[in-house]
C-alpha cells in the first residue's frame, strides 16, 4: 500500500481554502482512514489542519506519543474509566451524557491548571450520540456551570450531507443554528461551532460555521460522485503487488477454489500475492479488474486468503515480478476505490479502512 502524503497535505490545503470557516479539523480516526494514524495526522497538519479528531482515547494517546501537538478532539465519550488518560494526554473530549460531564468535572477539578476544554455534541437528527433537543438547555447549563470545564466547542453531525437534495440537511442545519442561539442566550457561547463533514465542507458552505471537520476528502475521495466540484482532491492511497507467477493456461482449465472461471481460449494466467486477508475482498473475484502493463485485466476465479489470479490474455508478455496495480493508476489507466465500492455494494470508506494489517505501508 502506497500513501501519497503530498496528496493528503494538498487535499487539506484545498479544503481549507475552499471552506468559509477559518479553521479545519482533519479526522484521522481508524488509523487515518487506513492511511496510517500518525503519518496521516502529520501530513494533514503540514497541509494546514488546525486540529485533529479521533474516535478513541488510544488514538489520541498515540498521536501525543508521536509528538503531535495540535488540539485533538475525541468524537465520542469514552468509558468514564478513561477520563484520567484523556486528561493526561490533553485530549478534548466530546460530551453529551450528564453522568460523563459530572465525572469529567470531578476529575478535572482534582487537577491543577486551567479548566479542561470540552465540546458539547447536540443531536440534531443523526440520533446516534449527542444531547437530544429536549435536554439541550440542561446540558448547556451543566457544562457552563462546571467550573473545571470550558465549553470550547459546540457541534453536531449530518446524517445525509452526501445527498445534496435531501430536505433533512436543512432541518439539521436549522436545528443546529437554534442550539447555537440557545447557547448564546444562556451565556454559554462556545469558542467554535462546527457541523460540516466532507460532504458539507465540499458542498454546503452555509454550514461551515467556525470550523470544518472533513475526513474522507482529506484522503482525496468524495463522499458521493461529483461532490468535490472544483475542489482538486487527489486520492492518497494505492495498492500494488508484483506477479508471483505467470504461466500458460489451456482453454477450459478452471482456476481457483470452486473452479468458477475457465478461459474460453488459451491464455496467460498471472497469480497475485494478495488476498482477502489483505483487503482484496473475496466478492471481487470474477468481477474486478487490475492493471498490468497499463491494461485492465480481469480477476480470474475466486479471491483466496493470500492470492488471486488475473487473466493476462493470450498475447501477454508479462513475467513474474511485474507490477500489478489493484487500486491506483498505472499508465493511462486507473482502478479507483470507488470502482471497488461500486462492485461490492459498499462505500469507499469501508474499502480504505479494511486494507489488512500485514500489507506493508509505503509512505511516499
Ligand atoms: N465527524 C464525525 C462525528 C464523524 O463520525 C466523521 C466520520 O465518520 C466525520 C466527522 C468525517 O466524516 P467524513 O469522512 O464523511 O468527512
Amino acid at each position: 500500500m502506497e500513501i501519497d502524503h503530498d496528496a493528503i497535505a494538498a487535499n487539506v490545503a484545498a479544503l481549507r481554502s475552499h471552506a468559509r470557516a477559518p479553521r479545519l479539523m482533519a479526522v484521522v480516526k481508524a488509523d487515518g482512514y487506513g492511511h496510517g494514524l500518525v503519518e496521516a495526522a502529520r501530513s494533514a497538519v503540514a497541509g494546514g489542519a488546525d486540529e485533529l479528531a479521533v474516535a478513541l482515547v488510544e488514538e489520541g494517546e498515540a498521536l501525543r506519543a508521536a509528538g503531535v501537538d495540535v488540539p485533538i478532539l475525541l468524537l465520542t465519550e469514552p468509558p468514564a474509566a478513561a477520563i484520567g488518560a484523556l486528561l493526561t494526554a490533553r485530549l478534548t473530549p466530546t460530551v453529551y451524557s450528564p453522568g460523563f460531564v459530572t465525572a469529567l468535572q470531578e476529575a478535572a477539578a482534582a487537577r491543577e491548571g486551567p479548566p479542561a476544554a470540552v465540546h458539547l455534541k447536540l443531536d440534531t437528527g443523526m440520533r446516534r450520540v449527542g444531547v437530544p433537543p429536549a435536554d439541550w438547555e440542561d446540558a448547556l447549563r451543566r457544562v457552563r456551570d462546571a467550573g473545571a470545564l470550558h465549553l470550547a466547542g459546540l457541534w453536531s453531525h449530518f446524517a445525509v450531507a452526501d445527498e445534496p437534495d435531501h430536505p433533512f440537511i436543512a432541518e439539521q442545519a436549522d436545528a443546529f443554528a437554534r442550539g447555537l442561539e440557545l447557547a448564546r442566550a444562556l451565556d454559554a457561547a462556545p469558542d467554535v461551532a462546527h457541523l460540516a463533514n466532507s460532504a458539507a465542507t465540499l458542498d454546503l458552505p452555509d454550514t461551515h460555521h467556525d470550523l470544518v471537520r472533513p475526513g474522507l476528502a482529506v484522503y482525496g475521495l468524495e463522499p458521493a460522485p461529483g461532490l468535490a466540484g472544483e475542489v482538486p482532491l487527489r486520492p492518497a492511497l494505492a495498492l500494488r503487488a508484483r506477479l508471483s507467477l505467470v504461466k500458460r493456461l489451456t482453454e477450459g482449465e478452471a482456476v481457483s477454489y470452486g473452479l468458477t472461471w475457465a478461459p474460453d481460449r488459451d491464455t496467460c494466467l498471472g497469480t497475485v500475492p494478495a488476498g482477502y486477508a489483505d483487503g482484496v475482498v473475496r466478492a471481487l473475484g470474477n468481477r474486478a479488474r487490475a492493471l498490468v502493463g497499463g491494461r485492465r485485466v480481469p480477476y480470474a476465479g475466486r479471491v483466496c486468503m493470500d492470492q488471486f489470479c488475473v487473466d493476462l490474455g493470450p498475447d501477454a508478455t508479462e513475467a513474474d515480478g511485474d507490477e500489478v496495480t489493484l487500486i491506483g493508476g498505472q499508465g493511462d489507466e486507473r482502478v479507483s476505490v470507488d470502482e471497488w465500492a461500486g462492485l461490492l455494494g459498499t462505500i469507499n470508506y469501508e474499502i480504505i479502512t479494511r486494507i489488512g494489517p500485514r500489507v506493508p505501508r509505503v509512505h511516499l
